[in-house]
């Protein structure tokens, strides 16, 4: 929702990264937090040129796109200090950053050299993000807000996708430890859970185009429409912001009543 003039926008003054800001979800919410009054944003990807081609349309002294692989705990703490260093303090921090493996991973056929790809950036990356953000927030004193992006295969098993489906199903748990140990610090720490939505991740995966995946999946939706990407950033602009201050360590569904 695009607020009028007179409103306080709802991000004003802050500043937030989104990690996978380059596409997808985490693209839509890049341009939802310029729409909410975001003081800065930064974009952290591995996909250099599709990142440096959003932070240019969002406005080069609003948006800012940094390189950084979430497998390298090293790269995410320079993001948060290169953050720190150029805008003064981190409120928002979107862990959106995520793969799923290329092929089905059924647990007869396990193949494991992929599932620790997966988890090294699902979950060990989403861990890290979340450290390194958390003690920039304690540390500036900021009551911070940091996001996860888990799933709605977060709280139901597969048939197709076990390592994924437990990734995600460990963002759950991430959050709810973080939560519990960071909210004397006034920080809170939520996660969203989309439904399927057309995003290169989910097209790739099934090798077909968004109208077709449209046709597969809208009728899985209680609403009997599909989830698109800017519904996912309304929530997260909403977990961000302060309408959501006593919200903490929920796992919020945006999936129009997913059947799973
Ligand atoms: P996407 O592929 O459009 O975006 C993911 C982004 O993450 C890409 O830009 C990619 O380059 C980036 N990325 C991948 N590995 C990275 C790494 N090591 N370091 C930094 N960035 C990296 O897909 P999306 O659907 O927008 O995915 C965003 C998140 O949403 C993921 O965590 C995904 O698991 C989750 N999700 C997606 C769906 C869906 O149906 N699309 C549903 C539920 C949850």
């Amino acid at each position: 929702s695009t607020p009028s003039p007179s409103m306080k926008k709802k991000l004003e003054g802050k500043v937030g990264i989104i990690t996978g800001g380059a596409s997808g979800i985490g693209e839509a919410t890049a341009l939802h937090f310029a729409t909410h009054g975001a003081r800065a944003i930064v974009i952290a990807d591995i996909q250099d040129e599709k990142g440096e081609k959003l932070a240019a349309s969002i406005g080069p002294g609003l948006c800012k796109y940094v390189r950084c692989d979430v497998s390298k705990e090293d790269q995410i703490k320079a993001l948060v200090q290169a953050t720190i260093q150029l805008y003064g303090q981190l409120d928002i921090m979107f862990c959106n950053a995520g793969i799923m493996s290329k092929s089905e991973q059924k647990i007869l056929d396990l193949d494991l050299d992929k599932y620790d790809k997966l988890f090294t950036i699902n979950v060990r990356g989403m861990a890290a993000c979340v450290k390194h953000a958390a003690r920039a927030m304690v540390e500036g004193k900021v009551k911070g807000s940091i996001i996860c992006t888990a799933s709605a295969i977060a709280s139901v098993g597969t048939e197709e996708y076990t390592d994924y489906t437990m990734s995600k199903h460990a963002v759950v748990g991430l959050v709810r430890c973080a939560s519990r140990q960071l909210g004397k610090h006034g920080v809170r720490v939520n996660c969203v859970s989309p439904g399927a939505v057309g995003t290169p991740m989910v097209l790739d995966l099934f090798g077909i185009g968004s109208d077709e995946l449209e046709r597969l999946f809208e009728r899985k939706f209680c609403l009997g429409r599909m989830l698109k990407v800017n519904h996912v950033a309304d929530a997260v602009v909403f977990l961000a912001s302060e309408e959501s201050e006593f919200i903490t360590g929920h796992n919020l569904a945006v999936d129009g009543g997913y059947r799973h």
